[in-house]
């Protein structure tokens, strides 16, 4: 379920019975409803697809935790040193600043390799190496992360330029 602050932009997603709570407790106003209906003892509710908060509410943003599939995607599953995309199954991730010398697995250092650049780069820093990145590469935002999750749902996409 999509829930879109008040100025309608794309706040969060949110299970089914906590927007149901918030539709029956009169706190959202429902923008779209899918084609099942929800039934409980008291009530039988259309299933809301999108619901929009009455009021608007600041959420703070917390970045969502490095995973490796998290930085594949963010890097396109293509190596940011020579731009190959051989595959997902072919790539690594090379921490920027090596292990070695102090460099944690963060956004902010891990980025996607391809095998041969990783093994070049090895535990070296980038000059050392001497290679660069194509792109410098950052903790997803909040519009990245809600343009990841409303591509997967055809009734979400048309909110994500909103
Ligand atoms: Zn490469």
């Amino acid at each position: 379920m999509l829930v879109l602050n008040v100025s309608c932009e794309p706040l969060q997603l949110m299970g089914v019975q906590r927007a149901v709570r918030l539709v029956l407790g009169g706190k959202v106003e429902v923008i779209e409803t899918g084609h099942g209906h929800l039934h409980s003892e008291r009530y039988t509710l259309a299933q809301p697809v999108v619901i929009r908060l009455q009021r608007y509410v600041h959420v703070p943003y917390h970045a969502p935790a490095c995973t490796r599939k998290g930085v594949l995607l963010r890097d396109k599953y293509a190596c940011q040193y020579c731009g190959a995309t051989p595959g997902a199954h072919l790539l690594t991730l090379d921490h920027i600043v090596p292990r070695a010398l102090g460099g944690r697995s963060t956004w902010e250092n891990l980025v996607t390799a391809c095998r041969p650049c990783n093994s070049r780069k090895a535990n070296k820093p980038l000059n050392v190496a001497r290679m660069s990145l194509r792109s410098a590469p950052v903790q997803p935002s909040r519009a990245h992360m809600m343009q990841e999750l409303l591509g997967r749902h055809p009734t979400w996409r048309k909110y994500i330029s909103v």
